[in-house]
């Protein structure tokens, strides 16, 4: 199984990840290259990544496995405002950029939002912003995320996502990242996942699924929300993301956790703790911990 979850930057970059990634006893990560509320980057330090590449291989985390997340505010779907737009396309070039300085080969990127244009005009400004992007990148990948439809959100059912695809000129770096939480928003039932999985390589293709985020949700099906639960602890349920996560079929491909902390609504912020080593041990045993949250608690209270 290659599984892990979403791990921060930080001061060393991709070895602070790595870092993270090995203390949760993951085999790899996925992270963003700075805040992913904000557009503040600080120049890749080569040294710290070539620590990370030789930690990655002394424990054998390979960097094809490892996923970078586009920052939230990038919008490719709306050109309202030109600025903004033409920002959306440079800082996605940029970090596809530095992606290929860190030898990262895959980027999961939100399609976008149409706020206020007609949902036909937004994904034809997606398709345009991507096939200007793609030009730029040699052998970076953009993942188009599985969205749950919250607001005016593209991308939330498999025709947009096909369309977009379709329209797209260099096909061999597009691909989709399937989100197991936005595909239940969605009104995709992840309880019967063959027979999802079987209309996704009717109308897409299965060999574009080139990442997986297990989320489970705290929302029942097709309520367009968009907000994860842990595993287990949600309404998808531990038996279902169980049998997405050991699906035959997707096996080479990675899985990344995107679960809520624990307490993190708590006023005091250095009382939140990851949920990633205790989701991670649940997934690879096949055994749900019903104290899951206690034991996290108690593990890095000590
Ligand atoms: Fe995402
Ligand atoms: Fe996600
Ligand atoms: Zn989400």
């Amino acid at each position: 199984m290659i599984i892990g979850s979403h791990v921060s930057f930080g001061k060393d970059g991709l070895l602070g990840s790595v870092k993270e990634a090995l203390s949760y006893d993951a085999n790899t990560f996925m992270f963003y290259t700075g805040a992913p509320q904000n557009t503040i980057r600080k120049p890749i330090n080569n040294t710290k990544t070539k620590e990370a590449w030789q930690l990655m291989e002394d424990n054998k985390i390979d960097i094809n496995n490892v996923i970078c997340h586009a920052p939230y505010i990038i919008n490719l779907a709306n050109n309202l405002d030109d600025e903004k737009y033409n920002f959306s396309i440079n800082f996605l070039i940029q970090e596809i950029t530095r992606c290929e300085e860190m030898h990262v080969k895959y980027i999961v990127l939100h399609p976008g939002s149409s706020v206020g244009i007609e949902r036909n005009i937004a994904i034809n400004n997606i398709i345009n912003a991507l096939n200007i992007v793609l030009t730029h990148s040699k052998n970076c990948t953009v993942l188009l995320e599985t969205m749950a439809g919250k607001g005016t959100e593209i991308g939330c059912t498999l025709e947009e996502i096909k369309y977009i695809i379709d329209n797209i000129t260099k096909k061999e770096l597009i691909g989709v990242c399937l989100d197991t939480c936005h595909l239940n928003d969605a009104g995709y039932d992840m309880h019967n996942f063959d027979i999802f999985l079987a209309n996704f390589d009717n109308l897409i293709g299965i060999k574009y699924i080139k990442c997986i985020h297990i989320n489970d949700s705290k929302n029942e099906f097709n309520t367009h929300k968009d907000r994860h639960a842990n595993i287990g602890y949600g309404y998808i349920g531990f038996d279902t993301i169980l049998n997405i996560v050991n699906n035959s079929k997707l096996l080479n491909i990675p899985k990344i956790l995107e679960t809520p902390y624990i307490g993190e609504n708590n006023e005091d912020k250095t009382r939140i703790y990851p949920p990633y080593k205790f989701e991670i041990a649940m997934l690879k045993s096949s055994q749900f911990n019903p104290n899951l949250l206690n034991d996290i608690r108690k593990y890095y209270q000590k």
